[in-house]
């Protein structure tokens, strides 16, 4: 057993609490997950894979909110 990291792309936290689907996630990571998806309901399959899909590009879709320059735009690209 590790110090269950969080399993989220870019996420150092550790000491997770919950696991889903054999992977920690941190109480940050959950409420933000929480709050891209809301209150829709979908089938359980679908919610694990936007589940999955968000662990792993969890820097990406934050890069994706954030307000940029074109300079800066291009630097994103090279990380
Ligand atoms: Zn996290």
């Amino acid at each position: 057993m590790g110090a269950m990291v969080c399993d989220r792309a870019g996420c150092t936290r550790t000491l997770c609490d919950t696991i889903i689907e054999n992977q920690y996630i941190c109480n940050d990571c959950q409420q933000e997950f929480m709050d891209l998806i809301g209150d829709e309901k979908i089938p359980y399959e679908e919610m694990v894979e936007q589940f999955m899909q968000f662990l792993s590009q969890g820097k990406l879709a934050e890069a994706r909110h954030k307000i940029v320059g074109v300079k800066e735009f291009f630097g994103l690209g090279t990380r």
